[in-house]
């Protein structure tokens, strides 16, 4: 009896079910050993699993000379989750199973400024298509995640103090959408939720800071495994710390050269369209378009704004020591020329010791982290034991 001392309650379906998903027990005979249960309680515990489709069973090769093992696994088709990732300029949602694969997505062309019942309105009208086209329909949804840019109050399910959203303060979202899809709602910051998606994406690391630079810019950290949303969920808010020797440019929040009025995809947009034919640059993508043609101004510019990111990096750098740096956002486009510009200020400011393994790299899941971070933010919470016990006694 593995961890458990004897005076344990006897674990639940719930905590068995752990055991199949982390691979920790497969057959009935391993989860009587991991768990203490007689044959009778765990066949009982077992059977509700495999009802609610959380579990599959699989005849597997027989032993030489044995009887064929029937194997437990966890069944990734037992149920789906929704992924709506609301973003400044457009948002995505997706369908996934319950590992987290994005089985049908789409995007939300439409900007956050139009206001949440508009957005979630419309996200609604896509997520009922994309369950068709998934083929699941819609029974089986087991919860929501969803992500908004800036500060989330993960309790309460609105943002808190995001200027980029006018019209989004202190509204509560999930009912715009459980009105429609009656399940669990996970609400969580933009970047947040795509640092649980790199974390995923790279099980070697522990320690990963998520720098997303997008409209805006943004971090997300996961130190020691676990993603650290800070006392009031404003960890890795870094798009409003003041850079250094800037052209005194004053920012929405009241600063002046904070890191997003110079270093973000819109700033971008704003310091290359100067001097330009109207209409010439109006997107992040014409940017990156720009820096792909080699366009000089916009391999320079796209430099110095990584070294003004790379500037206030360094300082997070020093301070949690991570070992990857991953970088996504509409302006990954055009990664040569910013995370040359982030390395050179990273090596000039950290420590020898912070920086001399560390890893600056583009995100592995290039657009689709923002919907797949929503799938794993809401999967953790649907999937842990005491909300499988809950759903299997209702
Ligand atoms: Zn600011």
């Amino acid at each position: 009896m593995r961890g458990r001392t004897p005076t344990s309650a006897p674990a639940t379906a719930g905590e068995i079910f752990r055991l199949v998903r982390d691979g920790v027990a497969g057959t009935r005979t391993e989860i009587g050993r991991e768990t203490g249960l007689s044959r009778t309680a765990v066949a009982a515990r077992v059977g509700r699993l495999l009802a609610d489709g959380l579990v599959t069973e699989v005849i597997g090769a027989a032993a030489t000379g044995g009887r064929p093992a029937a194997r437990l696994e966890f069944n990734a088709a037992g149920g789906t989750v929704l992924a709506l990732s609301i973003g400044v300029s457009r948002s995505k949602a997706a369908v996934c199973d319950l590992t987290g694969t994005v089985l049908a997505e789409d995007v939300i062309d439409l900007p956050a400024a139009v206001g949440p019942h508009r957005l979630i309105g419309d996200a609604v009208t896509v997520l009922e298509k994309l369950l068709l086209d998934a083929g699941t329909g819609d029974t089986g949804i087991r919860g929501i995640g969803l992500s908004i840019p800036g500060t989330v109050d993960a309790a309460r399910g609105w943002s808190v103090g995001v200027p980029s959203l006018p019209g989004w303060e202190r509204i509560p979202l999930p009912p715009m959408l459980t009105e429609r899809f009656p399940a669990p709602v996970r609400v969580d910051n933009d970047v947040n939720v795509m640092a649980l998606a790199e974390q995923a994406a790279h099980p070697d690391v522990d320690d990963l800071l998520m720098v997303k630079i997008g409209s805006g810019v943004g971090a997300g950290l996961v130190s020691g495994g676990a993603l650290q949303r800070g006392a009031w969920g404003a960890a890795g808010e870094i798009g409003h710390i003041p850079v250094h020797d800037g052209p005194g440019i004053g920012c929405g929040c009241g600063n002046v050269d904070c890191l997003e009025v110079l270093a973000s995809g819109r700033a971008l947009v704003r310091d290359l369209a100067a001097g330009r034919p109207e209409g010439a640059v109006s997107t992040i993508a014409d940017v990156v378009a720009l820096v792909k043609q080699g366009d000089p101004d916009a391999v320079r510019l796209v430099r110095i704004a990584g070294r003004r990111l790379g500037e206030v990096l360094a300082a997070a750098v020093n301070l949690v020591n991570p070992a990857l740096v991953a970088i996504g956002g509409d302006l990954v486009g055009a990664f040569d020329p910013l995370v040359a510009g982030v390395r050179e200020a990273i090596y000039r400011r950290s420590m020898a010791t912070a920086t001399q393994s560390l890893r600056i790299e583009p995100g592995l899941l290039h657009g689709r982290s923002g919907v797949i971070g929503c799938a794993i933010l809401v999967l953790d919470e649907v999937l842990s034991p005491a909300s499988v016990d809950a759903t299997l006694s209702s």
